[in-house]
């Protein structure tokens, strides 16, 4: 201890003086929901010279992409030995920068997709969100809206450090539960009869790294077999390798995720001592891979579909089957069906190698307000539909809509917009087709 350096001993008394005071903030465009999608659409409102505001319930931004460790981008490129690339905007940054950093895979058999180090992810999207100057509100759960003459005017959040408003001219709800939507009182959608499991996913580290990427599916195969045995819920999944890292990324979970608050924490506890099932049969049937390793992390519970917005087009299992093309499309992608509606596994679908199939700006629009745009998992679907188009690719081009048809309606009703405008600003997301980022 320093002797000569005095300690300013002193305390004061503080007590809440007015407790209906609240902070007010003004912005351009307010997105709740900083997952891939809301990321994907404060950053490009962002880089067209708006005012952002960018909120979300957890303590850290990136959504599922980061927390649930998901781990892998799919959707984002097309089949085949040849693939291009459907989404650009952020996914090139993403995608130049973590590939320079040592942090992505790109898995090279069927079904093209990209395993991503979520930590490096993490750490790309709070460095462009410092970067570009917009505005964060972290912990912070919506509690009101208002709503006037078809706009919403303000939404009231609540954080650890006291209450907000948010005055803006627009909203993004990429909230992935349709939370802003719901809160204003428009109607939403969820599944009229049973359910859609979400999946605790894990990291495993310690993995034998001569246990190949391909025979990990395997792992998949036996547990069809075996599952019960273990007292394993789900008899399918994956348990994919990150090579040179001696990491595996685990899928093998189901898990109910509802949007009632005690049950979402009972079942989040639920899914991790499924997730402690799993880790236990993958050392037991696969000691060469599994013996010396350890759970590194569990993710926050992996939420599929749960409440969804009524758009002014619901987007159906025909048309992702028959690949429509939309006069308002705005995004694409030729993601499998994937739907995770029964318990112990899920309907996958893949299509031709020259599939696509498009999303419509209809199925982001809620037709009772002006100034609301959805993007992510909770735009208009079918549950077919939607288990195709919610994952990260199409995410982050839904995100680049709705940043640029809120740029384009301004003070203005986004259901009055020249969707061709809308278009040539998305049209590297729409018609550009040249070989990817993946051969290099
Ligand atoms: C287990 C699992 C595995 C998957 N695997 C893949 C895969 O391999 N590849 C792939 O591309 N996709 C995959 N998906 C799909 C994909 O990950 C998600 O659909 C996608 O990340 C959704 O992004 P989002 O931005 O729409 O929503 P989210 O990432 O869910 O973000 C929504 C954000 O809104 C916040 N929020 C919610 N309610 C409120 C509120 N009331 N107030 C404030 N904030 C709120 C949440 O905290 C969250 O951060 C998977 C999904 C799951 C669940």
């Amino acid at each position: 201890m320093n002797n000569n350096v005095k300690i300013k001993n002193i305390t004061r008394t503080v007590q809440k003086e007015n407790i209906t005071s609240m902070q007010e903030v003004n912005t351009d465009i307010c997105v709740v929901g900083a997952g891939i999608s809301g990321v994907s659409a404060a950053l490009e409102a962002a880089r067209l010279g708006r005012d952002v505001t960018l909120i979300d319930s957890l303590p850290a931004l990136g959504g599922q992409a980061v927390n649930s460790i998901i781990g892998i981008f799919c959707g984002l490129f097309s089949e085949g030995s040849d693939p291009y690339q459907f989404t650009h905007g952020i996914a090139d940054d993403i995608l130049r920068d973590l590939g320079r950093a040592g942090a992505l895979y790109f898995r090279p058999e069927k079904h093209n997709v990209v395993m991503y180090d979520e930590v490096a992810l993490s750490r790309w999207i709070e460095n462009a969100v410092y970067e570009n100057g917009i505005k964060l509100v972290l912990g912070a759960s919506l509690s009101g809206v208002t709503v006037e003459d078809r706009r919403i005017r303000s939404i009231e959040i609540v954080t650890r450090y006291g209450k907000l408003r948010v005055n803006a001219s627009s909203f993004v709800d990429a909230s992935g539960d349709a939370a802003l939507a719901w809160e204003a009182g428009l109607p939403c959608r969820e599944p009229a009869e049973g359910k859609v499991y979400g999946t605790h996913m894990f990291v495993l580290e310690g993995v034998n790294a001569d246990y190949a990427p391909a025979s990990m599916e395997e792992v998949g195969e036996r547990l069809k077999q075996r599952a019960e045995e273990y007292g394993l819920v789900r008899k399918d999944g994956f348990a994919f390798a990150f090579p040179g890292r001696n990491t595996a990324l685990v899928n093998m979970t189901h898990v109910e995720t509802p949007l009632e608050p005690l049950a979402a924490a009972q079942k989040a506890l639920e899914g991790k001592i499924q997730a402690d099932k799993v880790f236990q049969y993958l050392k037991k049937e696969y000691p060469s891979a599994f013996e010396n390793a350890r759970i590194r992390s569990y993710g926050l519970p992996g939420i599929r579909q749960t409440r969804w917005i009524v758009g002014r087009h619901q987007l159906t299992e025909e048309e992702v089957l028959t690949g429509t093309q939309f006069s308002d499309a705005i995004a694409r992608t030729s993601w499998p069906i994937e739907l995770h509606n029964r318990k112990n596994g899920f309907v996958w679908e893949p299509f031709s190698n020259d599939h696509v199939h498009y999303v419509p700006f209809s199925s982001l629009t809620p037709p009772d307000v002006d100034n609301l745009v959805a993007a992510g998992r909770c735009i208009d679907g079918d549950l077919a539909a939607l288990s195709s188009v919610r994952v990260m690719g199409p995410c982050i081009a839904m995100g680049a809509a709705a940043a640029h048809a809120l740029d384009l309606a301004g003070t203005g009703s986004i259901h009055e917009i020249n969707i061709n405008e809308l278009q040539e600003r998305l049209k590297e997301n729409l018609f550009r087709k040249d070989t990817s980022i993946w051969k290099k």
